[in-house]
């Protein structure tokens, strides 16, 4: 059995746990503990890859925005690939989703001055193999961008390693508790890992992190999303059009390495788990990308499923738990972690460090409370 001492403890190898490694070594040692043979093997390798400014609440939108200029210009070194690449994402309706769509534009607008208004001709235009009996009009966000996940995780990683991190796989964590004013975690196989502080960016499942360490609940709601791959059509050029999501978000693809991806864009609560995609939440999806397209999707290549875990108010936690001294939440990245991966490493590493909101997030009208595990109990 060994026993290893760090100040930072940091549960789970996702985008959340390598993102604030970065920026939170140096500040004091620090240990990511994995619990599987691979890093990003739940929700971070699954994801759809796309970075939006318009995609979720205010906060998230504000975090997404202040992440922007480092996957843009990354400091050197982090990677040999461009992180994002031009992508565009298509909002479209029926004419039934008039309202919507302009209350949409609204908003997205009012974050985003590039996003526009687009009407049957330009939807078509700008994505040529739409059904136009089905789409009436959209709303087009030019700026939205494919993400490069594996070189950004990689870079996290990288990068925190360099300054000291350690990750340890295979490091399944059975046990946590407060002993002489410092956290124990008990690995399965009997090492330690004694910590001062716990930071629980464990997913799916960070309540049941939390609940091992006898700290009251968040209230996680893991939801299970399903995508797939089909083939594009023979002969079309499909790399430069942009991603299509349906107005209600009942739907989506966008063209992903010389194929489709698509999603039904589910919303299953499940137990936290290795999710697994559902014959019937498949279909769904093909009946609706079929309906709102002339795509006929013969055959599935790829299919998986990934949990995206929510709070109540669909935004992160982040921060120390104020009934449980050194147990910090980096939880509920729902559909937008890896978007906002910069600034929520930034924004984790600072507080977890007692350092404060950095200032130009809080310039975001994004504070302490807006993220702090109190605002739920
Ligand atoms: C289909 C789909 C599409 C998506 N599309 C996008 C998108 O386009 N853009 C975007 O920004 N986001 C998207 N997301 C969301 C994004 O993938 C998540 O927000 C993000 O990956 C969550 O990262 P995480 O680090 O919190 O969780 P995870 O990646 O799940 O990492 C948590 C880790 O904690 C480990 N762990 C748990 N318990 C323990 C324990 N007891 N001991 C040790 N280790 C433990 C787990 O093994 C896991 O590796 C999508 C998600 C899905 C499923």
């Amino acid at each position: 059995m060994s026993i290893t001492e760090v100040e930072f403890a940091i549960v789970g190898a996702g985008i959340a746990g390598v993102s604030c490694a970065y920026f939170l070594a140096g500040a004091g040692t620090v240990a990511i503990l994995e619990r599987e043979h691979v890093a990003a093997y739940h929700t971070t390798g699954r994801s759809a890859a796309l970075y939006s400014e318009t995609y979720g609440n205010d906060a998230i939108r504000a975090i997404t925005v202040a992440s922007g200029s480092f996957y843009r210009q990354p400091p050197a070194g982090f990677a040999d690939v461009p992180l994002l690449s031009p992508r565009g994402v298509l909002f479209i309706g029926t004419a039934a989703e008039n309202d919507a769509l302009d209350q949409a534009y609204r908003e997205f607008h009012s974050l985003v001055s590039t996003v526009r208004r687009a009407d049957k001709t330009e939807a078509l235009g700008l994505l040529p193999l739409l059904n136009p009996d089905m789409v009436d009009s959209g709303v087009y966000e030019p700026d939205a961008e494919d993400m490069d996940v594996a070189a950004i995780h990689g870079g996290f990683l990288k990068g925190a390693r360099a300054k000291g991190a350690v990750l340890r796989l295979k490091a399944e964590i059975v046990g946590v508790a407060r002993k002489g004013g410092k956290w124990q975690l008990d690995l399965r196989g009997g090492d330690q890992v004694i910590a001062t502080s716990v930071i629980n960016a464990a997913g799916a499942w960070c309540d049941e992190l939390a609940a091992l360490a006898g700290v009251r609940p968040v209230g996680l709601v893991p939801k299970r999303r399903t995508a797939f791959t089909f083939d594009a059509p023979q002969g079309v050029d499909i790399h430069g059009l942009p991603a299509v999501v349906d107005i209600g978000e009942t739907f989506y693809f966008k063209p992903e390495v010389g194929q489709f991806l698509g999603s039904p864009a589910d919303e299953t609560p499940s137990p936290p788990c290795d999710a697994q995609p559902e014959e019937i939440d498949i279909a769904i999806a093909v009946e609706r990308i079929e309906a709102a397209s002339t795509l006929r999707i013969t055959r599935i290549k790829n299919k998986w499923a990934g949990l995206r875990s929510f709070v109540a108010d669909k935004t992160f936690v982040v921060g120390y738990d104020s009934d449980a001294e050194g147990f910090f939440w980096l939880a509920g990245q729902g559909g937008y972690g890896i978007q906002s991966a910069p600034a929520m490493g930034r924004i984790s590493a600072a507080l977890a460090a007692g350092k404060g909101m950095p200032d130009d997030i809080k310039a975001l009208d994004v504070t302490e409370a807006t993220l702090s595990p109190a605002r739920l109990r």
